[in-house]
């Protein structure tokens, strides 16, 4: 027989609130702006190559868009939104406002700009040991 004890505690899911479902018409609305410009892009008929390079950047970036935004949709759903992906505390309300779509808490966010930053050249302190 074997017994799991478990001291670790599960991470808390907030329960649905008014924020999230303005989080959520945000998202919906994104979504939908992103699959109207991904329809756009594809009825569209380049008339140059050059206007094909373009479009196809302006392809990437709205799919690119649109993974983030169905991503978050979906962590709406299973009742993770909210919560940094990385460090499991809760995204700051101002930062869901302004992005809806984010995955990550601000110094989450940062880390990780950071090192992209430090992987293209600039040294930082390292993470010590
Ligand atoms: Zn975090």
């Amino acid at each position: 027989m074997t017994q799991l004890l478990s001291s670790e505690s599960p991470p808390t899911v907030p329960p649905p609130s008014a924020d999230h479902a303005r989080h959520w018409q945000r998202l919906e609305a994104e979504r939908r702006f992103r699959l109207e410009q991904l329809a756009a892009l594809d009825a569209e008929a380049p008339p140059t190559p050059r206007h094909e390079s373009v479009q196809q950047a302006l392809r990437i970036a709205a799919t690119t868009a649109l993974d983030e935004i169905e991503a978050a949709l979906g962590r709406l759903q299973d009742g993770r939104y909210g919560v940094c992906v990385t460090c499991a505390l809760p995204i700051p309300a101002e930062r869901l406002d302004v992005l809806p779509m984010t995955s990550l808490c601000m110094a989450c966010h940062y880390n990780e700009q950071n090192c992209r930053l430090a992987g293209s050249g600039r040294g930082g302190d390292g993470r010590g040991a």
